[in-house]
């Protein structure tokens, strides 16, 4: 069981007020807050260790690189990888989705060949496929969402097929919360001969994850959402699909030999991260994982799934409330997203703010899925394992400031 009043201890901003009001913090899908400990590791890091890694043999390079290959190794295990080469680091997941179709898609795909998406993707697994079917001729299939929000699964029986050769999906959705069956879709694409990526952007932070378990051939995920520093994620790849594919970016740190004319590859992940990468935010994403990994993945979710059950109970009592997404909280994540009545979801954001309450508003990035709902943007709150059910009662208690004043009686 989770403590969830020591966790909160451990997490400084939690301290806050805004204006006025204590912070109640339920923007998590669009980024984590962090604990003292990785903010300690990112000072310490500057502090006591930096140095540019790997080529360095002086102490401090040799300790930063030590550090930094820790935390592939953390990450690694944190995802049931068996190797830690199959981890490469980047800024985000967005990142690692582009770099996959810009290797793998761009010397893979030709015309007649199909990527399979669903209509409840981020931007991030829809557009770089958008950028990479322009240049290779091929195309993009969407399986449908069912009115509940949940995957249509014989939809996809039908639509993944021998053309298909890529299933590009993401394990929780960022709007709906809908926790997609990502293992079945791996069974059906791998049926085809094609290849399967897993967009974990909501659902590494939140859910155990095992890259066996889902046999995903790509797994892309942000250390923000997960508790680490902005602008490290990961790209995981099976460790021999890694090593069949050429570099993207070109530069120092990820060659072999250079040659006037022409150059070759350093082995997998090195081959990946050109330059000089985020060491310190790395690290500190090696803490946030031995973070969660101390409470353990099982908690997070049990807790996250208590305080999302809570939640719809409440807001099902508020008659404005339009909810999207499984009614059967078992089959989401700690994501909900709703309709206030008529009001525009950036003005109930603007009042439950006044409240000290930060949620989201807008389309997510998701355009699409946005369309599918017949609504131009959605009001979302989501949880993380520091959040409890009387900041739930303060939000929803907000929500009547939304009614009071667009029933123009203005009062609670
Ligand atoms: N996919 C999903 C499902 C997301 O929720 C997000 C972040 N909102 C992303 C991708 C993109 O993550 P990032 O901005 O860290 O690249």
């Amino acid at each position: 069981m989770l403590d969830v009043q020591r966790v909160r201890e451990d997490f400084p901003i939690l301290k806050r007020q805004v204006n006025g009001k204590p912070l109640v913090y339920l923007d998590n899908a669009a980024t984590s807050q962090k604990p003292r400990a990785v903010i300690d590791a990112l000072v310490s890091y500057y502090e006591n260790t930096n140095a540019n890694i790997h080529r360095g043999i002086h102490t401090l390079a040799e300790e930063a690189t030590r550090e930094y290959e820790e935390a592939r190794a953390k990450v690694a295990r944190f995802i049931g990888a068996r190797s830690a080469r199959s981890i490469v680091f980047v800024r985000n997941t967005t990142e690692a989705i582009n770099i996959v179709a810009w290797t793998w898609g761009r010397t893979s795909l030709k015309p007649g060949d199909e990527i399979v998406v669903t209509e409840a993707e981020h931007h991030s697994n829809l557009v770089p496929w958008h950028l990479i079917t322009e240049q290779t001729g091929a195309a993009i299939r969407a399986i449908p969402i069912t009115d509940e929000g949940t995957l249509d699964l014989d939809a996809a029986r039908r639509i993944i097929g021998p053309q298909t050769k890529l299933v590009a999906v993401a394990h929780m959705s960022n709007v709906l919360g809908t926790i997609h069956p990502v293992a079945e879709l791996g069974r059906l694409a791998h049926a085809q001969g094609a290849k399967l990526l897993v967009d974990g952007a909501q659902s590494v932070p939140h859910l155990s994850t095992d890259v066996n378990d889902l046999d995903c051939d790509f797994l892309a995920f942000s250390g923000h959402k997960m508790l680490g520093p902005t602008g490290v994620g990961v790209l995981y790849a099976k460790t021999e699909l890694l090593e069949s594919l050429d570099p993207l970016f070109g530069g120092g740190g990820m060659i072999r030999e250079v040659y006037l004319d022409h150059s070759t590859w350093a082995d997998v992940p090195e081959r990946f991260e050109a330059g000089t990468p985020n060491i310190g935010d790395v690290i500190a994403l090696g803490t946030a994982v031995d973070y969660l990994s101390t409470v353990g993945m099982d908690n997070v979710r049990a807790h996250e799934l208590a305080i999302t059950t809570y939640a719809l109970e409440k807001l099902h009592e508020q008659r404005e409330v339009r909810l999207f997404g499984p009614s059967d909280p078992g089959l989401r994540g700690g994501v909900v997203s709703f309709y206030y009545a008529d009001v525009h979801p950036h003005d109930v954001s603007t009042i439950v703010d006044q409240e000290g309450v930060a949620i989201r508003a807008g389309h997510h990035c998701c355009q699409p899925l946005m369309k599918r709902l017949g609504v131009p943007a959605t009001v979302r709150a989501s949880f993380y394992l520091y959040n409890t059910d009387e900041e739930v009662d303060v939000f929803t208690r907000s929500l009547n400031l939304v009614r009071g004043i667009f029933s123009g009686a203005g009062v609670r």
